[in-house]
């Protein structure tokens, strides 16, 4: 098992012991009971995208600090840093001389086996690899030198895993300081992270906590699973595993618990000590105890039984007499769609279908946040043109996509120009408590268990919840190659995206029309209509400050009132086993 940073940040990312096992195992040694890894074209683009971000990073700090100042071991033909070597790491931190960066410095450990044997590992089957982060810097004190480590990351904000893969690299330098006799310390206290957020300064305790737990708790028994009977589950946590593709066809294969969407990988291994391994067999199950043993479990007995039935029997089965979540209603509300980088988190495409049923689109010309403002100001222009009457509400597909509004919106929300085109529709982008906001995959999910494995995307619900007159199939997201080729100036690419986003809309439509077609007659759409309500001004405050403010405020508030709502209409008992207090 060979344990490198990043693998380490992986399995804080995606805690699953088949990920991080079989990826300790270098490629030539895996054999065939182990898949190689898919590294999807897309991911490719992004991975490219943010290694561009990263040269420029480290040339824009050359520039700053001066070249003297930084020591590097030479640049690549790709003009890439190369690695410097540990030797010359070794030599700049026992003498840095005015020196105060090091650019990806190698992190050696002298000795890996004893390395590996202080923290009660088995050196025949751990070893720990040389770790290479972006910067390390070192910095003069009042005690003395303190070398902090820093890495760069494209995304918009640093996660749990780039936390826990520079904290690892903590690890490594201390004990090479120690090793070594080196006259400064390793900074344990605090390191950055340089994503596209800024350079965030971060507390590693934490994070060195937690890894020395794993060190001690959890290396021990990984290092000693055999990888075919190392422990999996695939979820929706699964986007980015290079074996997405192989785990999933190996859950559908054996039916596995994972299909049924809400199962979590502790509620698995409960039904799995009762001798519950398949969906057929908790679709059959008839104990009454089935559905206990773990909150996720205990929270959700009758949904997750319906659903694991709609998936044996492939119907769709109605789980709740009613939802609060939605209003029935004679009008439409406004469709709106949104898609963003999941690297840089930037907002590259909006959709609307207006009244009449219209759709249209509007795609950021490039993958800068100039591109995503400009793109956003012309939706708002857009949608100030229409005439909206009482009643007509928003309707999302996910929390994440109005998450994604949102935070696009707020990114911008200094701007004067973007503020002048919000402040007259938000009424109706974000009308508070009287008129929530609704998310149609939560309706979905509150009145159908439907025959779809894993989780409710859009694609399989408007495959599966059809209205009986013109039903539309959406087939898929915007392809990220035609993306990265629209902003290239590729015509056809940037149609291509336009129709995916039309489809997307289109099948918004098709779900919504079906869910009405189920349920209003039946009375089950039960969101109380809007009240009249106080006036929300539809000029922007003259403090930018606290428009930004004001608009942020009520984007988030239109979230979680639908929410809330929900919430109160629960009977206590259910809202009790969800751990959930009003
Ligand atoms: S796809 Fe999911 S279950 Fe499979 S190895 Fe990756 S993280 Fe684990």
């Amino acid at each position: 098992m060979r344990i490198t940073a990043s693998l380490v940040g992986q399995f804080f990312r995606f805690r699953c012991n088949r990920q991080f096992i079989w990826e300790s195992i270098p490629v030539s040694e895996r054999g065939p009971a182990i898949p190689v890894g898919e590294r999807p074209v897309a991911g490719e683009l992004l991975r490219e995208a943010g290694r561009e971000w990263e040269r420029r990073q480290l040339r824009r700090l050359i520039w700053r600090v001066g070249d003297d100042r930084v020591l590097h071991g030479g640049w690549d033909e790709n003009g890439r840093a190369r690695k410097l070597p540990y030797a010359q790491v070794v030599a700049a931190l026992r003498e840095p001389g005015e020196l105060r960066f090091l650019l990806q410095p190698e992190l050696q450990l002298p000795d890996p086996d004893a390395f590996a044997r202080h923290w009660g590992l088995d050196p025949s089957r751990v070893a720990f690899a040389t770790g290479q982060p972006d910067l390390l810097q070192i910095r003069r004190t009042s005690r003395g030198l303190r070398f902090r480590l820093i890495d760069i990351k494209a995304s918009r904000e640093a996660g749990l895993a780039h936390f826990a893969q520079v904290a690892f690299y903590t690890f490594l330098l201390e004990e090479i300081c120690r090793a070594e006799g080196l006259p400064g310390r390793t900074d344990t206290r605090r390191a950055r992270i340089w994503s596209r957020s800024g350079a965030e300064l971060f507390d590693l305790r934490p994070y060195r906590h937690h890894l020395r737990r794993f060190f001690r708790e959890e290396l021990p028994a990984l290092s000693g699973t055999a990888p075919a009977e190392s422990a999996w589950h695939v979820d929706a946590g699964c986007t980015g595993c290079g074996f997405r593709a192989h785990c999933r066809a190996e859950a559908n294969r054996t039916d596995d618990l994972a299909r049924v969407p809400g199962i979590t990988p502790l509620a698995k291994q409960v039904l799995q000590a009762r001798g519950i391994h398949t969906v057929r067999d908790l679709a059959g199950a008839l104990r009454r105890d089935t559905y206990t043993g773990c909150h996720a479990l205990e929270s959700q007995s009758l949904v997750l039984k319906q659903r694991a039935q709609a998936l044996r029997y492939g119907k769709i089965f109605d789980v709740q007499r009613e939802t609060h979540r939605m209003a029935a209603s004679a009008a439409d509300p406004i469709l709106i769609v949104a898609e963003r980088d999941p690297i840089t988190r930037i907002c590259f495409a909006v959709g609307m279908r207006r009244k009449g049923g219209r759709s249209a689109t509007w795609l950021a010309t490039d993958g800068t946040p100039e591109a995503e403002r400009e793109m956003l100001c012309g939706w708002l222009a857009a949608l100030g043109e229409q005439a909206f009457g009482a009643g007509i509400g928003v309707l999302v597909w996910d929390a994440a996509e109005w998450s994604a509004l949102g935070e696009a919106l707020d990114r911008h929300g200094r701007d004067p120009v973007l503020q002048r085109l919000l402040a007259p529709v938000l009424a109706v982008l974000a009308p508070g408590d009287d008129a929530p906001l609704t998310v149609l995959h939560d309706v979905v999910a509150d009145l159908f268990a439907l025959p779809i494995p894993y989780g409710y995307d859009l694609p399989s619900v408007s495959g599966c919840l059809q209205p009986s007159a013109a039903p539309h199939v959406h087939s898929a997201s915007p392809d990220w190659q035609d993306v990265h080729r629209a902003w290239a100036g590729d015509a056809t690419a940037r149609s291509t995206l336009e129709s995916a986003l039309s489809s997307k809309l289109d099948g918004l439509h098709s779900v919504l029309r079906a869910v009405r077609e189920r349920s209003e007659r039946r009375g089950k759409l039960r969101q109380q209509p809007a009240r009249p309500k106080a006036a929300i001004a539809t000029e922007p405050l003259a403090h930018p400050e606290l428009e930004a403010l004001r608009v942020a405020t009520r984007m988030e508030s239109a979230a979680q009132s639908a929410w809330i709502r929900a919430l109160h209409a629960l009977p206590a008992e259910q809202r009790a086993r969800r751990w959930e207090c009003i």
